[in-house]
């Protein structure tokens, strides 16, 4: 999963998180990265910035019962690889939906408060994806 710290992501993308990849448009290619790539692996041309819409399908997923240090709060919670619409292929936490989640579902991509340091510091936020349909 790729989760941008809050000071980071305001500088970067302003208030949106999104999925920021690369297309390649070299005739006859069409290969996608994420994250973004300069040169793409299939043909060796460069590659295109592109923002992938945040839809898939659930490839995998395996329920994280001993987290890591700040995550405590939400397990047991699922991690998925999702296949995007759009190409390219990702880690994420996959929310509301139970821990049940079957291979071939579609999911779409929610904003969601990653963790808290309890610090008083910044809050994380990361795209994270719930269930639309069963399959
Ligand atoms: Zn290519």
């Amino acid at each position: 999963m790729t989760f941008v710290p809050a000071p980071e992501l305001a500088r970067s993308h302003g208030h949106h998180v999104r999925l920021e990849g690369g297309f390649c448009s070299s005739s006859g290619c069409g290969a996608t990265t994420l994250p973004y790539k300069n040169i793409c692996s299939a043909c060796g041309c460069k590659m295109n910035p592109h923002v992938f819409e945040p839809r898939g399908t659930v490839l995998y997923t395996t329920t994280v019962v001993t987290p890591p240090p700040g995550f405590e709060e939400r397990t047991p919670y699922v991690i998925g690889l999702i296949e995007l619409e759009e190409g390219g292929r990702l880690l994420a936490h996959i929310v509301d939906s139970g821990t049940e989640i079957e291979s071939g579902v579609r999911v779409e991509g929610v904003v969601r408060r990653l963790y808290d340091r309890n610090d008083g510091g910044p809050l994380h936020y990361a795209m994270a994806f719930r269930v639309t349909t069963r399959s």
